[in-house]
């Protein structure tokens, strides 16, 4: 179990840690290969158990075989000290409550052991110095001091992030480096990672089950990461790796985040410590669970719901009340109520396929921006649809807010939503589809061919690549070509078909950037576009950029 100072770091944290102590301190020297202290003021240790400690499987931890489906300490298996006392020179002073420091001094290699009444105070102190000394071999695998020690601090950070309760320091090379006071969970996670993160973008949720408890520092959907660095998950209170957990934070982030980007999101699942078996990884990264599927449900949940508290809800503010609708006056063309044009769905566009051409030569309204009174209104709701800008964003003001609507993001995530929303009749093609795949493409498209048929594709083999496409979902039908190219496009499994495939076919179906869109169509894209319940394409960016009228007169200093 070790192999690198910060191993030594993680097993001494550990023990300080089941000793109950309120206050860590870990100072390393030369990256943690010159010396590692650990002091804490826990329970402490009596002079006869300090005698075997070292000792391989001492261990005050388990005393029975049916311990092992209870435990709650971090170590059980008696393993670390004798480990850490074969390759190092070993000292711990330690004291019991109401009975005198000893001192215990290990040097395996000369076989020199002894113990010494000494003075010191209640806890305990351990002391690691040259590390590998006995073990050349080892020694040369070291990385330089600075790694090391980066090693070392982000296992300080590991240990102490689970135990906001105790207060934590780091020290290297004599100089205080971390210090994290007691205090609550979400104020630990901001210390560990000081000027990281904006606090008002780190947020907190809970989930109770029968058998366990799921906590989550989550971040806002607008902190995006290049990397998966800030997802993890702890296990009753110890970092795992689990690749599953990892999916299902992507997954319950999957609408808010563009492909690419990660969410920051540290998951801490409290279980019954029977459900899980932590003695598959000598170090207790990896661990075998009883009920991985429930759980990795269970964190999709939690963190969907958590996230739809940032899902705009214009329904909400609008109830049993019909939007009105109003076109400012220099267009001065009309003024809608009870407006029930829908906007030109998937359905209509197949049926019409003139009706993009009808929008593109729509030239009235490309990027007029002047803004004009409008009339009151009794109603709550009402858009003023002012033009489109940059043959882009469809402006509008809406109460008093002012938005700038992606036409092309809103229109591809109001057709996805339809494609997503039931699961659809199967419709047999008049003639089916015939394509061909190349070699690999063929083999691919093999192995994934069940996953197309789950969702209510009709696929059939013709022989040598060939292939056709004899019934797709209903609201597929005049998509074959998206359909094809998606398959053709296709490099890996495919876990997320439906989601991707709809997603292409919402992209290649909405207006373009650069359509010029007529006002009833434009008005009619705003309507749906407020409806809809998380406003981000299905990639994940956002469909509009808003400002308030606070805002606005802000900027220019009048509030
Ligand atoms: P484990 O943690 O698996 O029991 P270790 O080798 O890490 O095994 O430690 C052996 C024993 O030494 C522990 O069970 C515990 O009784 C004692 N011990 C180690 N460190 C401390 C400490 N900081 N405070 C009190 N007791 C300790
Ligand atoms: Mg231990």
């Amino acid at each position: 179990v070790i192999d690198r100072p910060f191993s030594v770091v993680r097993e001494l944290l550990d023990n300080s840690i089941d000793a109950g102590a309120s206050k860590i301190d870990l100072h390393i020297k030369g990256g943690g290969i010159d010396h590692i202290r650990v002091v804490d003021n826990g329970r402490g240790m009596s002079p006869k158990d300090m005698k075997i400690c070292y000792l391989p499987y001492s261990t005050s931890k388990i005393n029975s075989m049916e311990d092992l489906d209870s435990l709650n300490t971090l170590g059980f298996r008696g393993e670390a000290l004798s480990s850490i006392a074969a390759c190092s020179r070993l000292e711990i002073i330690s004291k019991l409550e109401n009975s005198p420091p000893n001192k215990l001094t290990v040097h395996s290699s000369t076989g020199k052991i002894s113990l010494t009444q000494t003075a010191g105070s209640e806890g305990t102190i351990i002391d690691v110095s040259d590390l590998f000394y006995s073990i050349p071999a080892r020694k040369k695998f070291l990385k330089k001091p600075s790694s090391e020690a980066a090693a070392c601090k982000k296992t300080f950070i590991e240990k102490a992030l689970p135990f906001p309760d105790i207060s934590f320091r780091f020290f290297s090379d004599n100089k205080l480096k971390i210090f994290l006071p007691s205090t609550t969970l979400k104020e630990r996670f901001l210390a560990a990672y000081p000027n990281l993160f904006n606090v008002q973008l780190i947020h907190e949720a809970y989930s109770e089950h029968k058998e366990y408890k799921l906590r989550i520092i989550a971040g806002d959907p607008a902190l995006k990461r290049k990397d998966r660095r800030y997802i993890q998950i702890f296990l009753n209170n110890r970092r795992i790796y689990e690749f599953a957990l990892i999916q299902a934070v992507e997954y319950g982030y999957s609408d808010f985040m563009p492909g690419g980007n990660y969410p920051v999101l540290f998951l801490f699942i409290d279980i019954n410590p029977s459900l899980i078996d932590f003695n598959i990884h000598p170090a207790k990264k990896e661990v075998r669970f009883f009920n991985l599927p429930e759980i990795h449900h269970a964190v999709v949940d939690l963190i969907k719901s958590f996230l739809s508290s940032f899902e705009y809800n214009y329904k909400k503010s609008i109830e049993n009340n019909t939007p009105s609708v109003e076109f400012s006056e220099f267009s001065g063309i009309l003024r809608e109520k009870n407006n029930s044009y829908k906007a030109n769905t998937i359905q209509d566009r197949h049926r019409d396929n003139k009706l993009i051409e009808k929008i593109k030569s729509s030239e009235s309204f490309s990027e007029k921006t002047t803004f004009s009174k409008t009339k009151e209104e009794s109603n709550k709701y009402r858009i003023i649809y002012m033009g489109q800008l940059f043959k882009l964003f469809l402006l509008a003001s809406i109460d008093e807010v002012f938005y700038f609507i992606d036409q092309h993001a809103a229109h591809e995530k109001i057709l996805y939503n339809e494609l997503r929303s039931k699961k659809h009749r199967k419709q047999d093609l008049l003639i089916p589809f015939i394509f061909e795949l190349d070699r690999s493409g063929d083999e691919l498209f093999n192995k994934n061919l069940q996953e197309y048929h789950n969702i209510g594709f009709t696929i059939e083999k013709l022989g040598n690549s060939r292939w056709q496409l004899i019934s797709i979902p209903e609201l597929c039908a005049g998509k074959e070509d998206i359909i094809i190219n998606f398959i053709k496009s296709q490099k890996g499994s495919v876990s997320r078909l439906e989601t991707d495939l709809y997603a292409d076919i919402a992209c290649k179906s909405a207006i373009k950037d650069g359509d010029i869109l007529d006002n009833t169509t434009a008005v009619n894209l705003i309507q749906q576009t407020m409806e809809l319940k998380n406003a981000r394409c299905p990639h994940g960016r956002p469909v509009w950029f808003q400002i308030s009228r606070e805002e606005l007169f802000h900027f220019v200093g009048r509030l």
